[in-house]
Parts: structure tokens; C-alpha cells; sequence
């Protein structure tokens, strides 16, 4: 998906794209629950200033990129304890963004059903959702709408014509002889559920170690976060581990059935990307977002963009500089 935004970017500044995606299995960008979350998931990360600054503008370009995709559908963390919420607040306060603390009664009219001990709530409104296969979907055609072409088959050095732009998500390691920076990214492996016939269109809902959040083929709970492994076989253990919490927020989902999925988040050391060029000479990178692919995919796109045309970098850009770790090995 990182690769589908960053040719939307250059076709729409006119350049001639070719995007190859193999296709394989564990795609990231179609498990994902597609929240676009800079609220809480600054919040959670004890963000600084600068980076909850990037999780906001990241939000604010999807307008641009894909207008309507993203539903300003706001999220709501609960707690069984008015500290936690107090500290929530607090926390998305001090990063600058809206918190309002809920009441019961406030929660049970915003979500019907949920557990009788959560009697404290902090909405953020500054968080989204999208579909992430409808989002796909319209990246993809609005790519080929502007001109660009998509090749279902792995890239090879062979094909290169001109500047390449690597986004292989898992794919990483097999692309480290072309660009050494990708050597960086470890996999962060990710298990999800969703209920088929729950079809709840209420706001997102997040709590210590589980979010849910409505999506196309049912509520998403998810996600567990496995750091070092890149298989996607099904544990149902942890499904069912991920299913007892989503039942303590909703208790009415204990008696759904429900389906898992696996995907493969790549990740960099301090969490954000490598978005711009390698060090190698026409080699430009998209990848390792982590948690926050589909949050930061309009950044990451008008970084790589800029990059590809030699253009002024836009600020975001010395965040996400694929150069910064070596960097801070020759200086530390
Ligand atoms: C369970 C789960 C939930 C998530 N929820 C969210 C969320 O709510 N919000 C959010 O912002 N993010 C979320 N994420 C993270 C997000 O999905 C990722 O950060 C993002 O999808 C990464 O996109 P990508 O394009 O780098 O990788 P991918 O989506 O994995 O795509 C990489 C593509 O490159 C292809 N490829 C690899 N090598 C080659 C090659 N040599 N030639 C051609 N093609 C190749 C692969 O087949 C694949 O199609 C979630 C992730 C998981 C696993």
C-alpha cells in the first residue's frame, strides 16, 4: 500500500509509474484495521511533540489523497478506573490533542452493551477509520485512472528504468543488496479477529491491550504485537486471548463466532519509517511504518515524491530520513 500511495503522488505530478506487487500473502495493508489514530496512538507511545505533529499532519493529507476515505469517526479509550482516564486525558492534552472525559451514562449512549465496569471514557475526536481493502481498492484505481500502470509480479534490478522506489513491506530482506538501509527493519508480526456478523457502526473503542473497530467483513478486535516473528500461521490461543478481551469491552461479542488473520508490520528502531533516499544512488525508500502504515502513507508518499523529483524535502521529511541511524552511529 506504501508503494500504491507513493505512485498516486508521482503520477499525479506527472511522472511516468510502474508499480510491481507479487501479491503474496501477509500484506500488511489488508489486515489492518485501518485506524487512523494520531491521537491515541501518540498518546500511547509517549510521543514528543514533533512526532505527534507528524501523526497529525499524516491525518489531515488523506483528505487530499483519497477524499471521504477516512471517516471522522472519532475513538473512545475505556477504563474500569478514573485514574487511567484522568491519565489518558492528560497525556492527549499535553500532545495537543481534544480529550473529552466520559461518564458512564455518556458511554452508554455513544455504545450500547458494554461492560458494566467501564465507568470512565476519553473520547478523541481527532481520530479516524478507513476501510483498508476499499482503500486499497482506490488507491490502486486512481493510480491506473492517472496514467500509471500496475504489474502483478515481484520487481527485479532488471526492471529498473529510471529511479526505483522500494516499498516491500515483509519483503525487506530480499532487497538489502539494493538498499542496505532495509537491513534496519525487523518483523513485528500481527494476529486480529473479526466478527462476521457483528456489523456495529459505533465509534472505535480502545483499552489496555485490545482495540475494536467496525470494519467492512465485521468488528476488527485486535492486534497482538510478536516482535521477530514473520509467519502468519493462526495461534488460536492468542485468537482466543484477543476474543476474551474484546468480550470484556462488549460482553455480547462471547457468543459470536469469529475469524483471524495474520500480517507482517516491518519496523525501524525509533518506530517511524524510512521515507526518502537511500544511499544508494536512484534507490528511494517507503517502509518499516510499523503500526502506523495506513496513518502515515500521505507523508510517506509526498517525502518519496519529493525525493524522486529532487524537490525541496517537506518538513516531515527529516523524521523519516532513511540516513538518520547512520548517522547517529557516527555521532554516538
Ligand atoms: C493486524 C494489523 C493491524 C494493523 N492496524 C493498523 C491500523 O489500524 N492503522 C495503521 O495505520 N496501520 C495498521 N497496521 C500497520 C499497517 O498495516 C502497515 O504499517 C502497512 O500496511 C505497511 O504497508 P507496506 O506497504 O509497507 O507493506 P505491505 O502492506 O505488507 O505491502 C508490501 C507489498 O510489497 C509486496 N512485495 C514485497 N517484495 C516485493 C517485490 N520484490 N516485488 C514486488 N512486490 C513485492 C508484498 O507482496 C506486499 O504486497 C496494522 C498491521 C497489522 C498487521
Amino acid at each position: 500500500m506504501l508503494g500504491l500511495a507513493c505512485a498516486l503522488a508521482l503520477v499525479r505530478r506527472g511522472v511516468r509509474v510502474t508499480v510491481f506487487d507479487d501479491g503474496l500473502p501477509g500484506q500488511a495493508s489488508r489486515v489492518a484495521a485501518g485506524m487512523i489514530a494520531p491521537a491515541f496512538e501518540a498518546a500511547l507511545e509517549d510521543a514528543d511533540a514533533g512526532r505527534a505533529a507528524l501523526y497529525r499532519s499524516a491525518r489531515d493529507a488523506w483528505e487530499s489523497v483519497l477524499p471521504g476515505v477516512v471517516q471522522a469517526s472519532g475513538a473512545v479509550w475505556l477504563s474500569a478506573e478514573e485514574a487511567s482516564a484522568w491519565d489518558m486525558a492528560g497525556r492527549l492534552a499535553r500532545l495537543g490533542f481534544c480529550a473529552d472525559l466520559l461518564r458512564r451514562s455518556d458511554l452508554e449512549a455513544l455504545q450500547p452493551g458494554l461492560a458494566p465496569d467501564l465507568s470512565h471514557g476519553v473520547r478523541a475526536l481527532d481520530d479516524g477509520l478507513l476501510s483498508a481493502p476499499e482503500a486499497v481498492a482506490g488507491l490502486t484505481s486512481s493510480v491506473v485512472a492517472a496514467g500509471g500502470r500496475v504489474e502483478p509480479r515481484a520487481w527485479r534490478s532488471e526492471d529498473r528504468d529510471g529511479p526505483v522506489v522500494l516499498a516491500p513491506g515483509p519483503g525487506a530482506d530480499d532487497l538489502v543488496e539494493v538498499a542496505p538501509e532495509l537491513g534496519l527493519l525487523t518483523p513485528i508480526k500481527g494476529q486480529r479477529i473479526s466478527y462476521p456478523r457483528v456489523r456495529d457502526p459505533g465509534p472505535v473503542l480502545r483499552a489496555q491491550g485490545v482495540y475494536l473497530a467496525p470494519g467492512p467483513g465485521g468488528l476488527i478486535a485486535g492486534a497482538t504485537m510478536e516482535p521477530g516473528r514473520r509467519d502468519l500461521d493462526l495461534d488460536p490461543a492468542q485468537l482466543a486471548a484477543l476474543h476474551a478481551r474484546a468480550a470484556a469491552l462488549l460482553p455480547a461479542l462471547g457468543s459470536q463466532p469469529y475469524e483471524g488473520r495474520a500480517g507482517v508490520r516491518m519496523a525501524t528502531p525509533d518506530g517511524l519509517p524510512l521515507a526518502g533516499s537511500s544511499s544508494r544512488d536512484g534507490v528511494i525508500l517507503a517502509a518499516g511504518a510499523r503500526r502506523n502504515g495506513w496513518l502515515l502513507a500521505p507523508v510517506v508518499a509526498e517525502v518519496v515524491a519529493a525525493a524522486v523529483l529532487s524537490e525541496p524535502p517537506p518538513p516531515e521529511a527529516a523524521l523519516l530520513d532513511p540516513g538518520r541511524f547512520a548517522r547517529l552511529a557516527v555521532s554516538g
